[in-house]
């Protein structure tokens, strides 16, 4: 499983919904954003299931790896998680969201702005 990010990232952002958690099994999970038209998959085609309403969750079938994320609202971008990439210190997180959700002994201490819902940029 292979694919191509050729633009900016935006949105950078560590998530801590509980939508996120359950998903990927994981208590936050770091992304960034691309247009669509800049993304690609170019080696083997992902799974997917729809994990909530108008979203879309895309990961490697073989090692289960999350891949996606893709809301139905905003079908121009797709967001990608960062520690999928093969040098995830290049897109680094520029703030957390949904902290309101995160478990209580997730202590962050990384000094980034913290919004409780959703980002606010
Ligand atoms: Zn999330």
């Amino acid at each position: 499983m292979r694919y191509q990010a050729e633009a900016h990232p935006f949105h950078e952002t560590i998530c801590h919904c509980a939508d996120c958690r359950r998903s990927v099994g994981a208590a936050e999970v770091a992304w960034f954003s691309v247009k669509r038209a800049a993304f690609r998959f170019v080696a083997g085609e992902p799974a997917s299931y729809r994990s909530s309403p108008g979203v879309t969750r895309r990961f490697c079938g073989t090692c289960g790896t999350s891949l996606t994320f893709e809301l139905d609202d905003t079908p121009d971008e797709v967001d990608v998680t960062i520690a999928s990439l093969d040098d995830p210190g290049a897109v680094p997180p520029k703030d957390h969201s949904w902290t309101a959700s995160k478990p209580g002994w997730a202590v962050l201490g990384d000094g980034l702005p913290q919004f409780p819902g959703p980002a606010e940029r």
